[in-house]
């Protein structure tokens, strides 16, 4: 030990403590730019290091085609389930940082994007801020979304709109090709 006042240490149990539980959120991927099935998976391992956070399940990934916007690549989508004891903005932010990583840049809505991390659900949380709204606001149209969500987690309530099986079977998934066997839980090697 060096010199000087030891550092007072509390109990592993108050710390504890003082963190709040843990919430189930689940996390909308997305991109159609530079290898996107390659990126998605990296972003699904970067999901899993984020800090108070595990990464719980992930659905398989799919290829859809691009809805709205100037014609562009396919997108490839996936739905993760984390386990997180981050604040709703705070795991936002989070979000916002792995997507700047991986080089997105925003110029018209729709636009084609190397990886879009989206907020789709946390707990049952309903939150209507600026620059946040949760479930996002979106979710329920989007077979891209519903479709990997009700994969992992049928029963997944969307506040004030049903469960993600129900929702997903309201949409045309025509389009939606799935590109791997899924759901996978993270191998001893993941993240
Ligand atoms: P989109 O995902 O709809 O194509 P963007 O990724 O460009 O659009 O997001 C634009 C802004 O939407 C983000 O900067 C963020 O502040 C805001 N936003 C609001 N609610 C959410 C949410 N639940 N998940 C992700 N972003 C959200
Ligand atoms: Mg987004």
């Amino acid at each position: 030990m060096s010199g000087g006042a030891p550092a007072r240490r509390r109990p592993a149990s108050r710390r504890a403590r003082e963190l709040p539980e843990p919430v189930i959120a689940y996390i909308a991927l997305g991109g159609n730019l530079d290898g996107p099935a390659a990126r998605i998976r990296r972003a699904l391992a970067e999901l899993a290091r984020l800090p108070h956070t595990r990464l719980v399940r992930a659905s398989a990934l799919y290829r859809n085609p691009a809805v709205g916007g100037p014609r562009q690549p396919d997108f490839v989508n996936a739905v993760a389930k984390i386990a997180t004891r981050l604040a709703p903005r705070e795991l936002l932010e989070r979000l916002l940082e792995i997507e700047a990583r991986h080089g997105r840049t925003r110029s018209v809505p729709n636009a084609p994007r190397t990886l879009d991390l989206d907020l789709a659900l946390y707990g049952d949380a309903v939150i209507d801020e600026p620059g946040l709204t949760v479930p996002h606001p979106r979710l329920a149209e989007r077979a891209f979304v519903l479709v990997p969500l009700a994969e992992i987690a049928p029963g997944a309530r969307v506040p004030g709109r049903g469960c993600a099986a129900g929702l997903a079977a309201l949409l045309d998934a025509r389009g939606m090709e799935r590109l791997e066997d899924g759901p996978r839980r993270p191998g001893p090697n993941a993240g």
